[in-house]
């Protein structure tokens, strides 16, 4: 539809193929128009197709995201196409090839603004450079007022009807969270589930009872596991003794429910990410970045969300947190980064760990039938990694993406939003 010539044939070669349950050595995939044809133990190659050496690497799907703010200087929640692209073309370079866009608090207006950008960007299809929009992670703003985290307090309020059935008439909202306790809460479930989302629970301190109310709604996912969300010690600060089971042992309990962890190192130790995993299995856990604007930018000052009036986090390079040394504050590394560290925290295999990147994510999402996996007939979203899981080349439909940073220019952009002087409460 967005292309005036068809993909051309293409043959990745020379690496190793990463399957969801399996890696095949010495592969061959195949692609043509886009598509994946043939995944397999190499032959004689053809010779009127474009080769792709991995050279000795990984050959493996484009990474899922479903929890992601923005990256390189942009956040989604600026309300931009240039925003947008910005965020967009800045995660493919980390090997995301499927993007959900993730709104955070904000005004009706601001959130507006963000699902039309998505929306325009989605419609030019093919974001020069970018990871494609599969559509929209309707996060904020209806997060409990305990739970708000690093969100701006003020942009945060209760589900509004007449508010979010304009949201989901653009069509666009693919992934729906609210936290379970608010009133008024499975109505906005059961209206997400209609337009056939993904329905989540973040940003709150339901007890189980309220969590057993939401699973009724349609809710199966918790967003960032452990991350602003509640605990039998938080929930013993709201209602004392008999203690009670929280979002924690709801996640942990049933099959159907699927989480995410932020495998950055900072947010989560090695023992949490092993126990996430083991309790849960690739099949139930995803990685997410819930990357904000700082990344691939210096260390300094950011708006969390718009850039016109969100909170005030800082980065260090390595994770975002609340100014004044306080809580963290999302990532600033790409999946590339959340799958390495996945690789060596914990004991899960390689296959296990790309598919908590790519087809797990997909399958909760409901575009697993599209991409996550090098599986004939879906798109030719296609990574070359090195033996270090570094990503090396990046394909989106077929068509090549700049995979390498331009470290050096990006490091010398300082946008306005961005400051290093010390910060002023
Ligand atoms: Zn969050
Ligand atoms: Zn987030």
């Amino acid at each position: 539809m967005n292309r005036t010539s068809p993909a051309p044939r293409l043959i990745f070669h020379n690496g190793t193929a990463v399957l969801p349950d399996r890696v095949v050595p010495d592969a061959v995939v195949c692609c043509e128009g886009g598509r994946i044809t043939r995944v397999g133990r190499a032959r004689t190659l053809p010779r009127d197709a474009k080769l792709v050496d991995a050279k000795g690497g990984y050959v493996t799907p484009g990474f899922v995201d479903i929890h992601v703010h923005g990256g390189d200087g942009a956040d989604f929640m600026d309300g931009t196409t240039d925003a947008v692209r910005t965020a967009c073309r800045a995660h493919a370079r980390h090997g995301t090839t499927t993007i959900f866009p993730t709104t955070t608090t904000g005004s009706p207006a601001q959130l507006s603004a963000m699902l039309k950008a998505c929306a325009e960007v989605r419609r030019d299809g093919n974001v020069a450079e970018g990871a494609r929009i599969a559509g929209v992670h309707f996060y904020g703003p209806y997060f409990a007022p305990d739970k708000v985290g690093c969100h701006s307090q003020a942009g945060r309020r209760d589900p509004d009807a007449r508010e979010y059935r304009r949201h989901f008439a653009t069509g666009i909202i693919r992934i729906a969270t609210c936290a379970a306790e608010l009133p008024a809460a499975e109505a906005f479930y059961r209206e997400a589930k209609r337009h056939g989302c993904l329905v989540t629970c973040g940003h709150s301190n339901a007890t189980w009872a309220e969590m057993a109310r939401a699973f009724r709604a349609g809710m199966r996912h918790v967003d960032h596991f452990w991350c602003a969300m509640s605990s039998v010690a938080s929930l013993r600060q709201r209602y004392g003794t008999p203690m009670q089971a929280s979002m924690e042992q709801f996640v942990l309990a049933h099959e159907a429910m699927s989480t995410e962890v932020i495998a950055d190192g900072c947010h989560l130790s090695p023992e949490l990410l092993e126990f996430a995993y083991r309790q849960l299995g690739p099949r139930r856990l995803c990685l997410v970045t819930d990357a904000n604007r700082a990344m691939d930018m210096p260390p300094g000052r950011y708006r969390f969300g718009c850039a016109a009036d969100g909170e005030w986090i800082e980065s260090d390079g390595r994770v975002g947190f609340v100014p004044g040394g306080g809580a963290l504050a999302s990532s600033v590394v790409g999946l590339d980064t959340m799958v390495q560290k996945m690789k060596a925290m914990t004991s899960a295999s390689l296959p296990e760990v790309i598919r908590m990147a790519s087809l797990t994510p997909a399958e909760r999402a409901g575009i697993a039938h599209d991409t996550g996996s090098l599986t004939p007939g879906k798109r030719a979203d296609v990574l070359v990694l090195s033996r270090q899981l570094r990503v090396r080349r990046v394909f989106v439909g077929g068509d090549e993406r700049a995979a390498r940073l331009a470290s050096s220019a990006v490091s010398r952009r300082r946008p306005d939003f961005c400051c290093n002087a010390p910060w002023q409460a």
